[in-house]
């Protein structure tokens, strides 16, 4: 930001990443110029930033927002590169960048970079206790917690900023520059920001673009991307399978019956970490992420009695096949940040009970074939909502499930739709079945995010 100091520098976007950007160029003496669409009288955070003296301008772009005088602009992550300020700015030539970048360059604590298409949050934060447990200090930041450049700002050289990072804010990078960078997995999402797989792709391996073989990547050998990746990058690298023994890194070794959670260290030398059935948190693809996070707490310099004790204890976090609770032998699960269709296949994967599914939402222009073999066997009755339940109804009547039911209330009032779509599913549920919101689509066809989405289905659960 230094290198800005009396030069023109937009921030597109007002949100709280917008606002912590704003303020580290006021800090180094940057002309600003904040600008977000939505309306001044909704957008109290202005006042805020006005009062630091920064130009704030909202309810529209203005025409020489973006000029050739204007040095940089910062993007929230969110807004499209068709958006027209961002491609009158690539125009001009003039860089766009998002936060996370600026972050770098503020801080000379270790960042510890955790991206994929599924599991980010739940690893990141995994990370983080296991961190917290083993008496480093980790800030957790980035797409959960607090805006990277802001606990960049906060972070002593001692911390550890442990970052959950969007293919978004990957693609406004280019100096960043994790100490350890994970990538999960790659599935095809987010296609229509991206517009193609590669684009998305190319994203998430900028987080590795600048590391050197002084730097870990963490990355995953049962996953063809990661695979591929590993023979660009200049990194260490140290793998987790939840498939196969690696060479270095976390893998399940058979073990009578049982199955072990193994660290193999930089010298070939295996540690037994714990008994992949003594975990709390359920499913297979949560194995990948404890796997993952043991993975990187461990490069990070964690004792292994706390990784060991948190692989035990983690419970996961709200959302994410969440258990809500037990009524007449029913239980309930919330995994309402099931935002894609392979969340919801990953989600019927942990049960071995019938489940009742709750699906539905946002219709991106995704078909959801790919459901059907997970349907069979696993679903027992299908409940759908939102736009499109029409389309999943399909797949689940090719899947050959009998009992199908829609519900028709829309946004217009969310928690009765809820309540339809409980009331559909006991209708439908025995004694030891499990209800299960996972609804494989984006929640803003009718919900404002994917957590009011699951706390009225918690709610609404809890009331019956
Ligand atoms: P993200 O932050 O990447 O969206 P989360 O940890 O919030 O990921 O989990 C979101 C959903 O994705 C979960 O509800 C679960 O169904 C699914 N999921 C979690 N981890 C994985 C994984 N490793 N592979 C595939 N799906 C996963």
């Amino acid at each position: 930001p230094n290198t800005y100091r009396s030069k023109k520098v937009v921030v597109l976007g007002l949100a709280r990443s917008g606002q912590a950007v704003a303020r580290v160029f006021q800090k180094y003496g940057a002309k600003l110029v904040v600008n977000d669409l939505k309306p001044r009288d909704q957008s109290p955070e202005a006042d805020v930033l006005e009062a630091l003296g920064i130009s704030v301008v909202c309810g529209h772009h203005p025409d020489d927002l973006i000029d050739e005088n204007t040095a940089l602009v910062v993007k929230n992550p969110g807004i499209p590169y068709s958006s027209p300020p961002v491609q009158r700015a690539l125009e001009l030539g003039v860089e766009v960048v998002t936060e996370v970048e600026v972050a770098q360059h503020v801080t000379s604590a270790p960042i510890i970079g955790i991206t994929g298409s599924n599991g980010k949050t739940t690893t990141t934060t995994w990370t983080y206790e296991m961190l917290k447990a083993g008496g480093k200090r980790p800030i957790i930041a980035g797409n959960i917690g607090i805006p990277l450049c802001e606990a960049a700002e906060e972070a002593e050289s001692d911390h550890w900023l442990v970052t959950e990072l969007s293919s978004f804010q990957l693609k406004g990078t280019g100096d960043f520059h994790p100490k350890i960078a994970c990538l999960l997995n790659i599935y095809a999402t987010h296609l229509d920001y991206h517009g193609s797989i590669d684009d998305y792709i190319s994203s998430k391996y900028k987080l590795f673009a600048n590391q050197t073989a002084e730097d870990i990547a963490v990355l995953h050998a049962d996953d063809e991307a990661c695979v591929q990746l590993s023979k660009q990058i200049k990194s260490g690298i140290v793998w987790f399978s939840v498939r196969h023994e690696v060479d270095h890194g976390v893998w399940l070794k058979s073990d009578g019956g049982k199955e072990l959670v193994i660290w193999r260290d930089g010298e070939g030398v295996d540690h037994a970490l714990i008994e992949s059935g003594e975990m709390t948190l359920r499913g297979r693809h949560n194995l990948e992420n404890a796997a993952a996070a043991a993975a990187i707490a461990l490069c990070a310099g964690t004792p292994m009695d706390a990784v060991k004790e948190v692989l035990k204890t983690f419970q996961g976090v709200e959302h994410r096949l969440e258990y809500v609770t037990q009524k007449n032998g029913i239980s309930f699960y919330n995994d309402s940040k099931s935002t894609n269709p392979t969340s919801t296949m990953k989600a019927l994967d942990a049960f071995e009970r019938k489940v009742i599914l709750i699906a539905g939402g946002l219709d991106r222009g995704m078909d959801y074939k790919e459901l059907t073999e997970w349907f069979k066997g696993k679903v027992k009755g299908i409940v759908t909502l939102g736009e499109t339940r029409v389309k999943l109804n399909k797949v689940a009547q090719e899947a050959g499930i009998t009992h199908i039911q829609t519900v028709e209330t829309g946004k217009e009032n969310v928690h009765q739709a809820l309540q339809e779509a409980l009331d559909k599913a006991l209708s439908m549920a025995q004694e030891g079945d499990t209800v299960l919101l996972s609804p494989a689509c984006a929640s803003w066809d009718m919900f404002s995010t994917y957590e009011q989405r699951g706390r009225i289905f918690k709610e609404t659960v809890h009331n019956l």
